[in-house]
């Protein structure tokens, strides 16, 4: 049997640049459905870091994090036997007031991020449905007016809706269904592969130190042969006797094809295991390779009544792959544009996105992937190692590049003169 309904935004996928989206919209009065295929029953394990600016981006949607995460002050940066404690970048005239912005990042396990974001979008007034698969859009005259959705029959206790199949339509739709985005191909939306983007596999062990307050980034971790890869590994205490260990390597580490990621993973388990004091033989969640896109490496992030977020449209950071922020950010310029589109009924409004989402990403994504580029070539990737890992400023500054907290009032440091000589050489790079 088929049921129809229909809602002013039509979310597809209901992770952090969906919900980000949905809570918004729906706080500005609007019908909001968020689908999403999981049932909320998986354990889902991922990256669980929250950099400082995504924690400040989770309070702006009024979500707990005190509550739900464990408190990180900052990271020591490893490479060979060499490591250098660094605080996260915390200053008053970064991006956002010091009067709102987090002072430490946070690690949440991501089921309950996931979990929290989406009764907090429920909270809002959207309506969150799990279990409910977009199959394929619905299209008339050329403009997408809603999704065919598979419902899970086994989300399903209300007696009164028997349907596996339903078809919702809406005024606009939102694309925010992660990296490998199969509604989002169906749109036409595709990932440049010149661009970089990040092979990642993680798992979850048993430590006494899972309450640790500081982080573990290992740059370089060293491949078979011992020489270092274009990427990084990371120990996350998660606050629960539990560590996230991962691993993420660059596409444009020159070798990249001659990686296995799981055994890299492996490897560098047993490399920190006495440390770290866990036992490598017993992974508590069997590592999956996967890939996220980088940089803004997917498009076009608008068709006439659709728009595009999150990992869906590659937003992730080039420098670390972590995409969370760029999901919550995303999410939210979605959210204001659509919201503009549905108040004053203009779809043109629509338009406005990608030029909203270059003013945000657009310089920093190209230093990024320029960055990635560079730091592809062994030699160049050894050199930048060993003379940064020996200096704490060296180091800082690195880390604020990479997690985008530039200075943006007068008291500049190391990591804008750096930043700023970069984007002088990539405006004459080419884009990619
Ligand atoms: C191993 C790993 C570690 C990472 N570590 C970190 C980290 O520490 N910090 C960080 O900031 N980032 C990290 N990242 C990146 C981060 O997880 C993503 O950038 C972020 O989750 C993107 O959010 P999103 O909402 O765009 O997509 P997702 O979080 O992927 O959410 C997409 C949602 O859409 C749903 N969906 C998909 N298709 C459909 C469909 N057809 N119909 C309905 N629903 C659908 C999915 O079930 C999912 O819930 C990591 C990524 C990986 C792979």
């Amino acid at each position: 049997m088929s049921t129809r309904t229909s809602t002013d935004v039509l979310v597809v996928g209901g992770g952090p640049a969906g919900c980000a989206a949905a809570i918004v919209l729906a706080e500005a009065g609007h019908e909001v459905t968020v689908l999403d295929q999981r049932t909320g029953r998986e354990t889902v394990t991922r990256g669980d870091l929250v950099v400082p600016a995504a924690v400040t981006a989770l309070h702006e949607l009024d979500v707990d994090v005190a509550r739900l995460g464990h408190t990180v002050l900052g990271t020591r940066m490893w490479h060979g036997d060499r490591s250098v404690a660094v605080r996260w970048p915390t200053d008053g005239s970064s991006r956002r007031a010091a009067t709102t912005a987090a002072t430490a990042g946070a690690v949440i396990a991501r089921d309950r991020l996931d979990d929290a974001l989406r009764a907090r979008a429920v909270a809002a007034g959207a309506d969150v449905r799990m279990g409910a698969q977009a199959t394929s859009p619905l299209v008339d005259r050329g403009f997408v007016r809603g999704a065919n959705v598979m419902i899970d029959d086994a989300t399903i206790d209300d007696g009164a809706n028997t349907a596996s199949t339903i078809e919702i339509g809406c005024r606009f739709l939102l694309v925010a269904d992660g990296a490998n985005s199969r509604f989002g191909r169906g749109l036409g939306t595709h990932r440049d592969r010149r661009w970089p983007s990040a092979v990642t596999a993680s798992t979850i062990v048993a430590s006494d130190r899972g309450s640790d307050a500081w982080l573990e980034t290992h740059l370089g971790p060293l491949d078979a042969n011992a020489n270092p890869v274009t990427g990084h590994a990371w120990v996350h205490p998660r606050g629960d006797g539990t560590l996230n260990i991962g691993v993420t390597v660059s596409s444009s580490y020159r070798d990249v094809f001659g990686v296995n990621i799981v055994k890299l993973l492996d490897a560098f388990c047993v490399s920190i295991a006495d440390r770290w004091r866990f036992d490598p033989t017993r992974l508590l969640v069997e590592p999956v390779r996967r890939r996220t896109p980088l940089g803004g490496s997917v498009g076009p992030t608008m068709g006439p009544t659709f728009l595009v977020a999150g990992d869906a449209a590659g937003m992730a950071n080039p420098f670390t792959a972590h995409g969370m922020l760029a999901a919550l950010t995303t999410g939210r310029i979605a959210a204001e544009v659509l919201d503009e589109a549905l108040t004053f009924g203009n779809s043109t409004t629509l338009q406005r996105y990608p030029a909203r989402l270059d003013e945000s990403f657009a310089r920093y994504h190209k230093v990024g992937r320029l960055s990635a580029r560079f730091l592809g070539r062994p030699w160049l990737l050894r050199t930048a190692l060993r003379s940064g890992i020996r200096s704490e400023a060296a180091m800082g500054a690195a880390l604020r590049i990479a997690t985008n907290e530039l200075r943006t009032g007068g008291d500049r440091g190391g990591a804008e003169r750096a930043y700023r000589l970069a984007l002088q050489v990539a405006r004459f790079a080419p884009s990619w």
